[in-house]
């Protein structure tokens, strides 16, 4: 095994470009999923060098191992002595699993991510491709029958994690997926693995559905005729379309102003010229309403979402490379669909975060969508009611084409956002602490009517705090720098940041004194609450805590249409995609909430949930209200949100941001240092920002425009998580002048490996 160059000098590459002259001393470059800013180089053995080909996936022998990787090129010498180079040991696939054109894009997502070539195609390929097998069956857990109260009061104090595991599974009172319900309680499936040994929780294997939007129904008719606003989107669109060019458009449009029905009439362009669509929506709005939407207008669309079993992933992935499947509707990650002649790439809700990847390669789907998309002559549309600022600003700077919904197709016009101060509400006998006079009277009328109430509280648990007024110290979780948050219906404490448990404290942990007071509110008291001030409502809760599988989600969606409930309380989970006619009153019990949170996009966030929460009232023919309660309602983020503004917002917004070079007006990189041991982080944090700031000056040429600004290190906001402590380094580049920047930091990040810092390019959350 030697060394390849590194990617950016790669020598001659052999892509699919006529039959190399001769096989014999082939050599192989495998791309491996390791952050090492290089290929490997491997010897292709007499009997596979005819079969091999870029894209093809590989075992090969890595040191003591062997590894799974993917060759990205051939090439017929090296600079390597070839006696130290080992021989590929097998090759996977007869044919290429990632075409030239993937290759391409994740080789730009390495350099534009500072990741690997192979962490950026290990991202790309579905699970099943990158082991060996791909299993067609999951695993399912259930807790056995007779189990209960008895055996979660004998693990309570000694296994929390199995307690937290067992009595999820009791709350649910059916089966849930394993992966899925370890990644949500945030443990490793050990814990489910000695349950199973007690005979209390039951592991089976079931055959995986094989497509799980089977019963996804059309829900949505044709319109007789297009609006004229949505024809004006359209005669810019498909122009460019029909023409094969590539070009890049931001669809602002308010909620309710028919953005889907301009994609679907676009997708629908794009398949009459034979060519392909990708439709990507935040994984929260990939619904059976949605898919449905796509599934009644076109024949064969496949499904894609990073929840899908190995198995459910293959199926989709293979009907969309050999043709069969035109049309993807998916999550971030259905963007590297393995589609052939792209016509559209549509970005619905552009704005939202979860299109960032959480893990390395930490790749922004908007702007990944993008980039493939002007690849391979495609039209892109970033779809929004609330934009990002970076698409805002990238639209008046001529990178993105602006085309605007401005109206609701219902031409009802927007509810009136009514904002109620909330330290002006009376306390005491007369008033309530959480709910203000307004918003009771509103719900009283609007229940009366039978009609129904979205309320708003972005915050999980009954009590976000416990405070002592002794030691006037909050409650923290003992492994994570955060306080602890009171959740009463299952009687425990949660850390939201690592998921771990404790009991009710009877006194202060830290001094010991008793009567800790529970301080605000999360969507678990409102509930409560609610039911107190209107007891005859059908009141639900619709959070992460309620709503652990997708289909009690779906289950609740439908019992809300269904008008089974009449006030439906929750956290951001419901601020998404929502359209139910009957909703004529939405409450926003917080709107701070978001505000203070040490992010430079606080600010926006709110903004954009304001908007979109209220959004949820008066779609239909009946007309709406919207309540805002805050503490600050001269704040810009909400006083204009409450006004419609996007545009003043985005103004004021947009100059705060470039005094100090913020997204748009700059981009940001945040290196991410974590050990158990304090001074080993900040000296690995220091000794990492110190040869950075080193190789930066020496490939700086000199011009101001063109600095790069290494800050820190500091603590990270939340400075301990599952007892590691962090602290962080963040650069500020200029936005045209980042790729010798970028370059440097792979560099460094190959040479200081030990440290092993992550790496967070145009990161989204900054604690
Ligand atoms: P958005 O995605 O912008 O929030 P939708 O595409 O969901 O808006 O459209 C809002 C509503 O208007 C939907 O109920 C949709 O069926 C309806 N609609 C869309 N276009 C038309 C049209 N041309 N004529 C009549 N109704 C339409
Ligand atoms: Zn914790």
């Amino acid at each position: 095994m030697a060394r390849a160059r590194s990617g950016a000098d790669l020598g001659p590459l052999l892509f699919d470009v006529g039959p190399p002259p001769s096989r014999e001393g082939l050599f192989a470059l495998v791309a491996l999923n390791k952050p090492v800013e290089r290929e490997f180089t491997y010897s292709t053995p007499p009997e596979l060098a005819p079969h091999v080909a870029p894209g093809m996936r590989v075992v090969v022998p890595f040191g003591p191992q062997s590894e799974i990787g993917v060759v990205v090129g051939l090439a017929e010498r090296t600079e390597h002595d070839p006696a130290r180079i080992k021989p590929l040991a097998r090759l996977l696939d007869e044919r290429p699993m990632v075409d030239a054109e993937l290759l391409a894009l994740t080789r730009w997502i390495a350099e534009r991510y500072a990741c690997s070539w192979g962490e950026a195609l290990h991202a790309v390929l579905p699970a099943a491709l990158k082991r060996e097998q791909g299993s067609a069956k999951v695993i399912v857990a259930r807790a056995a029958p007779g189990v209960g109260a008895e055996q979660l009061a004998e693990l309570e104090v000694k296994q929390p994690k199995q307690h937290r595991l067992l009595r999820t599974l009791l709350e649910l009172g059916g089966p849930m997926e394993l992966r899925e319900l370890c990644q949500q309680l945030n443990l490793s499936d050990s814990a489910a693995q000695t349950l199973r040994k007690r005979g209390w929780v039951v592991l089976e294997k079931v055959a995986a559905r094989l497509d799980e939007y089977e019963t996804a129904r059309a829900v949505r008719p044709r319109p007789a005729a297009l609006h004229p606003m949505q024809t004006a989107a359209l005669a810019r669109l498909v122009p460019v379309l029909e023409r094969r060019e590539h070009g890049a458009f931001l669809l602002q449009g308010v909620t309710g102003s028919g953005k889907t029905e301009v994609y679907l009439a676009l997708i629908e362009r794009a398949l009459a010229l034979g060519r392909g669509a990708i439709v990507l929506v935040p994984e929260i709005a990939l619904t059976p309403q949605t898919v449905g939407w796509f599934r009644a207008r076109f024949e064969s669309v496949a499904v894609l979402h990073s929840r899908m079993s190995d198995a459910q992933r293959l199926r989709a992935w293979t009907r969309v490379a050999s043709g069969e499947a035109r049309v993807v509707v998916g999550a971030r990650s259905a963007l590297f669909a393995p589609m052939k002649d792209i016509g559209v790439i549509v970005v619905d809700e552009e704005h939202e975060p979860s299109f960032k990847q959480g893990s390395t390669p930490r790749y922004h789907a908007r702007d990944v969508a993008v980039e493939r998309a002007r690849r391979v002559g495609a039209v892109c549309v970033l779809g929004s009611a609330t934009p990002s600022l970076e698409s805002w600003h990238a639209a008046r700077e001529g990178a993105l084409t602006l085309l605007e919904l401005p109206e609701r197709i219902s031409g009802h016009g927007f509810p009136p956002i009514e904002i109620v101060d909330v330290r002006t509400e009376p306390v005491g006998p007369t008033g309530h602490k959480l709910f203000s006079r307004r918003l009771l009277t509103l719900l009283g009328e609007t229940l009366a009517r039978g009609e129904q109430v979205i309320l708003f509280q972005n915050r999980r648990g009954f009590a976000p705090v416990l405070w002592c007024a002794g030691c006037k110290q909050t409650v923290r979780c003992p492994n994570c720098d955060v306080a602890l948050a009171w959740h009463q219906r299952i009687g425990r404490l949660v850390c939201h940041a690592c998921c771990e448990e404790t009991r009710q404290p009877k006194a202060c942990p830290t001094c010991s004194k008793p009567g800790l007071h529970y301080v605000g509110a999360g969507a678990e008291r409102i509930e409560v609450e609610i039911a107190r001030v209107a007891p005859t409502a059908r009141v639900r809760r619709m959070d992460s805590d309620t709503m652990k599988r997708r289909e009690d989600y779906e289950s609740t969606l439908a019992a809300f249409g269904a008008g089974e409930i009449d006030v439906l309380v929750g956290t951001q989970m419901i601020a998404k995609g929502l359209d139910f006619p009957r909703v004529t009153l939405v409450g926003i019990i917080s709107a701070d909430s978001a505000l203070h949170l040490p992010e430079f996009r606080a600010a926006e966030r709110t903004f954009q949930l304001i908007s979109q929460v209220s959004g949820r009232a008066g779609r239909g023919e009946l007309a709406g209200r919207i309540v805002v309660q805050t503490m600050t309602p001269t704040h810009p983020a909400i006083a204009l949100a409450a006004a419609h503004d996007f545009a003043g917002f985005a103004a004021l917004e947009s100059e705060q941001r470039a005094e100090l070079s913020y997204p748009p007006h700059g981009r940001l990189v945040r290196l991410v240092f974590e050990d158990v041991n304090e001074k080993a982080v900040i000296d690995g944090a220091r000794e990492f920002a110190d040869f950075l700031r080193s190789r930066l000056e020496s490939a700086s040429d000199g011009a101001p425009e063109h600095e790069v600004r290494v800050l820190g290190p500091a603590p990270a906001p939340i400075a301990q998580y599952r007892g590691r402590h962090r602290h962080h380094l963040l650069l500020k580049l200029p936005t045209h002048a980042c790729d010798a920047a970028l370059a440097a930091l792979r560099a460094v990040r190959g040479e200081l490996r030990s440290l092993a810092p992550t790496i967070d390019v145009d990161p989204v959350s900054m604690l």
